[in-house]
């Protein structure tokens, strides 16, 4: 078994960090006491991280992206991601848009993969999140067109989208079987934007949308007619890797603040570094991260070897974003007071570990899924 990382994964990471360290870290502080970055900042962002050739890092190079796949994702990921400022590198479409054809290539990857537009991911509804056959957002086929109607509930950058990868039914009775994926321009008449839902996680900001009989070229339905649960586990899958990897930069950023302060940080008369109640809490955060990290990188790796690495995805997303968790709220004690300040990257990272307990399926959902693998049940048998 070789864990080395390859050469031009080592050099990826590290061109990921010097652009952090010269790029963001010294927004950091301004970044913490507003809580905001906003959306022309993060754009001039990613264009500085193009500059320096970080762009589509896990797009394959046929589409003009860097070939480094999901492990050289991870990686990059996990690095950038030590910045509490939460930025993504551009040019890495939604995975489900691969299944795009010509047409849809055209319309929406090819922008995306340049830049010059931008999807959001609707999902969740005001009647269900977790529970993916009990969608009421519905499709109509009227032909050469379909007509939408329904309600999309916390979509994350939809007040910048140009385009909803949407997720509604053919049939509310037909469970999993009738949801289709459409791909919804944001002018399309009868979208509306309803409200921004303000969140714990600052610029978090996700959006409730209103779909009135918006019709939509029948052209735009991505992966086919009532396939839409498979497009959705296409794309669930990748998220989940990327999410796990998002944990993983999270705590490691926590921990190294966590021992920084330890070693300088003194009580009667010592560092608290010295002290055993501090030394457990950061050795339990180290350990736990390193299993993780395997977990994480072995799912990527397989990813990029072989192919059906659900199972694997959903291990990896559940022990990291827990772990992540666990790891910012030890972190953030061994700070004390001053982890609690708004000035504190840890109490940013604790709030954004929260929020990936819950976003792209809950933990508890993942332990089902992973159960129901591990027992060979099948849907019938819940
Ligand atoms: C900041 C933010 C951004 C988001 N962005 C997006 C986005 O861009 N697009 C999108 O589509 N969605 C988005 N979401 C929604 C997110 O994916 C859902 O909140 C999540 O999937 C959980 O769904 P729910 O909130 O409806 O919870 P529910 O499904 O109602 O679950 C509530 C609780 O019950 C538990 N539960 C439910 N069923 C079971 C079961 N069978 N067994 C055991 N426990 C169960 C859950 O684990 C949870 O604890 C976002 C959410 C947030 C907070």
């Amino acid at each position: 078994m070789d864990f080395t990382i390859p050469a031009e994964l080592r050099d990826l990471v590290e061109r990921t960090r010097r652009f952090r360290l010269a790029e963001l870290a010294p927004l950091e502080p301004e970044f913490l006491q507003a809580g905001r970055l906003d959306d022309a900042r993060r754009r001039e962002l990613q264009e500085k991280a193009r500059a320096r050739g970080l762009w589509g890092v896990d797009v394959a190079k046929e589409y003009g992206g860097l070939g480094h796949g999901h492990l050289g994702l991870c990686l990059a990921i996990e690095e950038l991601y030590q910045s509490p400022l939460r930025l993504e590198f551009g040019g890495s479409p939604e995975p489900c848009l691969f299944l795009a054809d010509d047409h849809q290539r055209e319309r929406f990857l090819q922008p995306v993969l340049d830049g010059a537009k931008q999807s959001c991911f609707a999902f969740s509804e005001p009647e269900t999140g977790s529970d993916f056959g009990h969608l009421r957002t519905v499709i109509a086929d009227d032909g050469d067109t379909v007509r939408v109607t329904g309600r999309k509930m916390f979509i994350g950058l939809a007040d910048v989208a140009d385009f909803v990868i949407l997720f509604a039914t053919t049939d509310p009775d037909a469970g999993a079987r009738g949801v289709t994926c459409l791909l919804v321009e944001t002018d399309t008449p009868g979208f509306e934007i309803v409200r921004p839902m303000p969140t714990m996680g600052d610029d978090w900001l996700p959006f409730e949308l209103e779909f009135r009989d918006c019709v939509v070229p029948k052209e735009h339905v991505l992966g086919g007619w009532n396939k839409g649960f498979g497009v959705a586990a296409h794309q669930l899958t990748h998220g989940r890797l990327k999410i796990a990897a998002i944990a993983l930069g999270i705590a490691q950023r926590a921990l190294d603040e966590a021992v920084a302060w330890a070693k300088e940080r003194k009580t009667w008369g010592k560092p608290i570094a010295t002290r055993q109640g501090v030394q457990w809490l950061l050795a339990d955060s180290l350990v736990e991260l390193e299993s993780a990290r395997l977990l994480v990188h072995r799912a990527a790796w397989l990813a990029d070897n072989g192919d059906g690495v659900q199972h694997e995805a959903f291990m990896a997303k559940l022990a990291a974003t827990e772990m992540a968790y666990r790891v910012t709220d030890r972190c953030l004690q061994v700070l004390g007071g001053r982890g609690y300040l708004l000035e504190s990257p840890v109490q940013s990272l604790y709030r954004q570990a929260r929020l990936w307990r819950i976003g792209h399926g809950t933990s508890e959902i993942h332990r089902w899924m992973i159960a129901r693998t591990m027992l060979g049940l099948g849907a019938n048998d819940d």
